[in-house]
């Protein structure tokens, strides 16, 4: 099944004197259970394209479906269904856990929103789920009474795992999830990710700017350049025989396990 068609989407940020083209005339397709990888410099129109697919934004020109529906902020059906389906993981788990609010409590927030509260599917007994989902991003019970200062950025980025996948979402979308942790807990936190999105059979959308952890990650990937879409396909065939210019750019840059001192790190990826 098709998760999300995309067809022409353009999104533009601004009034009519700065106008500022974040997506250009973008179509692509995203089955279920598939891992796309979203890749691109900064400012290339990630995260809107991902606010987008959230149904957090609202695009310019274009459409896109969810599962055959059009997504259309105003129809409350559809984005029910898509609060329902889907969970957002986002770059920096330092401003997206409230401070606040102890760790049990953020993980079972997502169940506790009216919309999800008393849909098929989603927990009912929050204690145990919260107690589940803590154990399946390796973090011990007795966290659910810590606040979120109390852990390292790797433990809090699985905090954030934990509350995303506490309603049994379908699909996942993911904004840089490693970018902001320490180069050594990047790839645990990274295989924790690929293992339960394949343990869920989730789907997964995963914006970076790093062509290594794609590579690692995602099964497709979709290249983007200031706002347009440069090519899009499967991570190998992509990998191996980039067709566009840029992309050959992009994949040179990545470093090959025989590239010496690198090569530290792309074992530490790879484990
Ligand atoms: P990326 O995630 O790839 O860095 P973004 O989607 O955040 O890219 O941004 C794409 C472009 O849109 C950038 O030029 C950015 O400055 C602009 N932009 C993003 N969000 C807004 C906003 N809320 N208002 C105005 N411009 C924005
Ligand atoms: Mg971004």
């Amino acid at each position: 099944m098709t998760a999300f068609e995309i067809s022409h989407l353009s999104m533009s940020y601004g009034g009519r004197r700065r106008q500022v083209t974040a997506l250009d005339d973008i179509t692509a397709t995203i089955s279920e259970h598939q891992k796309w990888g979203i890749v691109g410099e900064s400012g290339s129109g990630k995260t809107t394209l991902l606010k987008i697919l959230a149904g957090l934004v609202t695009p310019t020109s274009g459409k896109v479906s969810f599962f055959s529906q059009p997504l259309d902020r105003s129809n409350k059906e559809v984005m029910a269904q898509l609060r329902m389906s889907v969970q957002m993981v986002f770059q920096d788990p330092r401003s997206s856990l409230n401070p606040r609010m102890k760790v049990g409590d953020i993980v079972s927030e997502p169940l506790r929103s009216p919309l999800l509260a008393h849909r098929p599917g989603v927990p009912r007994d929050h204690k145990a789920r919260v107690a589940e989902v803590l154990n399946a991003v390796g973090l011990p019970h007795s966290a659910a009474t810590g606040y979120p200062h109390e852990f390292s950025g790797g433990q809090r980025q699985r905090i954030a795992l934990a509350r995303a996948l506490a309603p049994n979402p379908r699909i996942l979308l993911a904004d840089e999830p490693v970018s902001a942790l320490d180069v050594n807990v990047r790839a645990h936190v990274l295989n924790l990710l690929n293992s339960l999105v394949d343990s869920m059979e989730l789907t997964l959308v995963m914006v970076t700017h790093d062509l290594s952890v794609v590579r690692h990650t995602c099964d497709h990937v979709c290249v983007l350049a200031g706002g347009r879409l440069v090519e899009s396909g499967k991570t190998a065939d992509i990998m191996n025989h980039p067709q566009q210019a840029y992309t050959q750019e992009l994949v040179s840059a990545v470093p090959r396990p025989d590239d010496g001192p690198l090569q530290a790190r792309q074992t530490r990826l790879a484990q």
